[in-house]
């Protein structure tokens, strides 16, 4: 049992399937058995691996971030096909600048599962982590990581983030983790971004 409400897991009614409510406390196995509306990407020995509705979840979480009055990111965790976690940006509701939305996945990921679990997932997330997230990713022991937005991008629409390629993180550690992106859903999670940060950063 955890809580939900300090991760940024909020309750999903809006075509992905459903969790829970918020402040609520949720079983790791009844995430795992959300009936989702979409196809599950095909994984092992798929010869066409879907990244889609995975990024596309993750982009959903980004606005639903934003709408909760937070910063623009989302991620999901993913084993076998199957979301079986899910976490959005929470810095200005938490009180803490550093609950970006992969911390709050790999936080609550390592409350269930170990290391030699989370080899098998992969961290979907609507934008490219920075240098903290990347660390963490390598540290959870989270085997791969898609990103549909480069930070690259980010930073020519927000001028913000540490501009340190989650790739110059990851693929130096001692143990490989597989980086994906950016994806071809990379406008779709920048236009979360072009909607947010000229408005929040007072340009607009
Ligand atoms: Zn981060």
């Amino acid at each position: 049992m955890f809580p939900v409400e300090p991760f940024g897991i909020r309750n999903q009614d809006d075509g992905f399937g459903q969790i829970t409510k918020l402040g609520s406390v949720l079983q790791p196995l009844e995430i795992l058995s959300i009936q989702r509306n979409i196809d599950p990407a095909p994984t092992l020995g798929g010869l066409m691996e879907n990244h889609e509705p995975f990024l596309r979840e993750a982009i959903a979480l980004s606005k639903s971030a934003m709408e909760n009055g937070d910063e623009p990111f989302g991620s999901v965790l993913v084993k076998d096909g199957q979301v079986i976690l899910r976490a959005e940006n929470s810095v200005f509701t938490g009180h803490d600048m550093t609950n970006h939305a992969e911390m709050n996945l790999i936080k609550l990921a390592a409350q269930h599962y170990d290391p030699a679990f989370l080899a098998d997932c992969t961290l979907y997330t609507s934008t490219e982590p920075c240098a903290m997230c990347s660390g963490a990713i390598y540290w959870s022991g989270i085997g791969r990581m898609v990103f549909a937005c480069s930070e690259t991008r980010l930073g020519e629409i927000a001028g913000i983030g540490l501009n340190v390629p989650s790739r110059a993180v990851l693929q130096t550690g001692a143990r490989a983790v597989t980086v994906v992106g950016p994806t071809n859903l990379e406008e779709e999670a920048a236009k979360v971004h072009r909607e947010f940060w000229p408005k929040h950063l007072g340009k607009i």
